[in-house]
């Protein structure tokens, strides 16, 4: 008797219901639906050892971390020391201190909240040996190397170890996935990110032009000389050089307008494409999968479900908890019930 006219019975990995297993042309299904609880049943990649080589990626991406956290460090205390207090004076000084300060509170805030919040929790136990409800695990698959049910809207991530849900992307700079719990911070970091560096182009701008006399005359005393010597290999030192003979107010200036200048460009495309994909109800992972959006809902209520149903002046405060109406919300919910 022909072997593939035999119906071939698989356990459903959540309930344990057999499913018989649909033939075609004498190949079985890999993918296969419990017609109980609804879980899918999909062929397995092996979970993988920590190797050595993936500690030391995992070390190297936290030092990167690190360096972010000393250069965004870096900019209020050179603001602060360099900038301002030479730029201004009195009650004008008083005020601009306040405002550079709660700019820098709320971009480290935000930055630490992205990084130390759980980007998305899969609050989803195995049904396995317990009597499991009828559609339970209604369109959930199993993550091998969680070793629990990853329900259609989640993703592993490779690198955090874990499934995140409604993961983004997974975000250098944060060494942490992006997903529906630190949505509302990674965005929040972006905008006042996009501020802070605005307004310490312009302050340092304004002191540029302030002090134009002492800067033309540091340069100057730097260019002239390899302009005149003809040794235009020289030019190579003129960082170095620059970093030496400058006044310690213009080395600071020059490295806070070097650093703004090189990251607006860069803050503005990753929020303005975050922006877009939030707008059409996708995320990161379904763009680049081509998965088209379930539905589009309006501008608002996009944004409503990333900051929440209170009025959206309230929306940039400083808050670690997911504000009412978000879809982190609904997922705390979840796990408190
Ligand atoms: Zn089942
Ligand atoms: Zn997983
Ligand atoms: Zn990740």
């Amino acid at each position: 008797m022909d072997e593939t006219a035999m119906p071939k019975q698989a356990a459903c990995w959540a309930c344990g219901t057999s499913v018989i297993l649909p033939c075609q042309n004498g190949l079985y299904a890999e993918t296969y639906k419990c017609g109980w609880c609804g879980a899918i049943t999909s062929p397995q990649k092996q979970p993988q050892n920590s190797s050595l080589l993936s500690r030391l990626a995992q070390g190297v991406r936290q030092g990167f971390v690190f360096v972010i956290w000393l250069v965004l460090l870096s900019v209020p205390s050179l603001g602060f020391t360099c900038v301002l207090p030479r730029l201004l004076t009195g009650p004008a000084l008083f005020l601009n201190i306040a405002w550079a300060a709660s700019l820098a509170l709320n971009i480290l805030f935000n930055f630490a909240a992205a990084i130390f919040r759980h980007p998305g929790p899969v609050e989803l136990e195995t049904g396995r040996d317990a009597a499991v409800p009828a559609g339970c695990f209604d369109n959930c698959y199993f993550c091998a190397p969680c070793q629990a049910p990853k329900p259609m809207l989640a993703h592993h991530c490779s690198r955090c170890r874990t499934c995140v849900m409604e993961m983004d992307h997974h975000c250098i700079f944060l060494n942490s996935c992006v997903g529906v719990n630190n949505m509302r911070h990674f965005l929040l970091m972006l905008s006042y990110l996009i501020v802070g560096c605005t307004y310490t182009m312009a302050a340092c701008t304004c002191l540029l032009w302030q002090e134009r006399v002492a800067v033309t005359s540091n340069w100057s005393r730097l260019l002239v000389p390899i302009l005149r010597s003809g040794h235009f290999w020289e030019f190579f030192l003129i960082t170095p050089r620059f970093l030496v003979t400058a006044p310690w107010w213009l080395a600071g200036n020059t490295y806070l307008m070097a650093l703004v200048a090189g990251a607006i460009p860069g803050i503005a495309l990753l929020l303005v494409s975050e922006l877009r994909l939030i707008f059409r109800g996708q995320s990161y992972i379904e763009s680049l999968q081509g998965r088209a959006p379930n539905t589009r809902p309006g501008r608002l209520r996009a944004l409503r479900r990333v900051f929440g149903c209170t009025h959206p002046v309230l929306w940039p405060a400083m808050r670690w908890h997911p504000p009412p109406g978000t879809a982190a919300a609904a997922l705390s919910y979840r796990k408190s019930a």
